[in-house]
Formats: structure tokens, sequence, C-alpha cells
């Protein structure tokens, strides 16, 4: 048991895939709870910070280990060498899969935030983290609404051409086809999208 070697491409040679002592499931055991991933993604503004600040507190307050991967966050430290380049906003989302799989297996509930654009990218992590642990959560909400929160003031510098390729002005942002959970952060406040996931969590038994 373990995370699954994830296929991507390994320059080094001479290198062994070594089985560990201790389960999976014997450290779930110890935690009364099933690692897994919940991937929010959504434009910029959708709420995915917001969610998984809220998230996070209701675990944390109820009991269960749950562990926030934000994107700014990360771009201090692991990703700091990525810039947003289209090959690095691809390794920056990689890099995320990787971490956030290396959480569940610790039997932690990873939360991760990020725009996360391309389906391409969350199907890649989905069947690294394997699907019944991959609960991509999508904030649908119109970009309108997200462009009048403009919480970091991205949208006005997008507009004004002082950011360029920002996801839903200039840059694509290609909707879950099938997620496990679909919000609209606009008809929804935070507690009832919090409300929403940890129902999931707990219809299916990732926590009790
Ligand atoms: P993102 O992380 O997707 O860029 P943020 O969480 O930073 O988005 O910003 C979302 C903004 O929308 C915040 O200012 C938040 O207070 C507001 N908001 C209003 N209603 C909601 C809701 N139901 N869920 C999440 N955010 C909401």
């Amino acid at each position: 048991m373990g995370i699954k070697d994830s296929g991507s491409e390994c320059r080094a040679t001479d290198i062994t895939w070594h089985a560990t002592g201790v389960s999976r499931e014997e450290r779930e055991r110890l935690l009364s709870q099933k690692g897994c991933v919940i991937w929010l993604t959504g434009l910029s503004g959708s709420g995915k910070s917001t969610v998984a600040n809220s998230l996070t507190k209701a675990l944390i307050n109820s009991g269960h280990l749950a562990y926030q991967l934000d994107g700014d966050n990360v771009r201090h430290g692991l990703n700091s060498d990525l810039a947003f380049t289209p090959e690095d906003r691809a390794e920056n989302i990689r890099r995320v899969g990787e971490v956030a799989a290396l959480f569940a297996d610790a039997g932690v509930i990873a939360i991760t935030s990020f725009i996360s654009p391309y389906r391409s990218d969350r199907d890649r992590i989905r069947s690294l983290v394997s699907s019944e642990r991959f609960i991509e959560t999508f904030l649908n909400v119109p970009l309108e609404v997200c462009e009048q929160r403009d919480p970091k003031n991205l949208y006005k510098k997008a507009r004004a051409g002082e950011i360029t390729d920002f996801t839903g002005i200039q840059a694509p942002y290609e909707a879950p086809h099938d997620p496990e959970i679909e919000l609209d952060t606009s008809q929804e406040d935070v507690e009832a999208c919090t409300k929403a996931i940890v129902n999931y969590l707990t219809s299916n038994e990732l926590i009790h």
C-alpha cells in the first residue's frame, strides 16, 4: 500500500520504488479518517481560498486532520523557482498534485486552492491520487461576479493589460465535466459551501 508511482518522467537512473513498513490503512486507523484530496478549482475570486480556510477550520474543530495547500503560499517555498509561463504553471500544479497525494497517503485531508484551469492537469492528479480519494470541487461562479469581487485587483490589472494571460480574460478556464462537488458561491454563503463539502465527506465515509 502507499502512493503510486506517478508515471512522471524520471531523469535519474538506478532508482528503485521501495515499499514502506507502515500502510496507509494503519495511519488512517490512527486518525479515524481516510486520506483524500479536496481539489478546489475555479476562476480567481471564485472563493477557493475563502472556502478552503473555512473548511479547514470546520474539519479541525470537529477532530479531523486537514491541511491546506494554497497557491500563493507554495510559490514562496516549494515553487519559488517557478514563474507564470505555461510550462511553469503546469509544473506548479504537477508538484502540488504530488504533495497533495503524499498528504492523502499520510491519511490527511489535503485541501488545495489553485485555479488549475486545465482539465488534463487536474485529471493527471486524479489518476495519481485515485478517483475515490480525489474530490474535484468546482466553484462555478459567473466571471462577472468574480470580476466584481476582484479581491486582489487582478482583474483590473488584466483589463488594463498589466497582466497578460489572465485566466477568464485572455486565457481559458476549462470547467470540469463531472466534478464530485459543484458550488456557486454567488448563490450560497461560505457556511453553506463548507457544509456541502463536509456532507460529501461524511456520506462517502471519508470521515465519520
Ligand atoms: P480565490 O481564492 O478563488 O481567488 P478568494 O477566496 O480569494 O478567491 O476571494 C473570494 C471573495 O469572494 C472573498 O472576498 C470572499 O469573501 C467573497 N465571497 C462571497 N461569498 C462567498 C462564498 N460563498 N464563498 C467564498 N467566498 C465568498
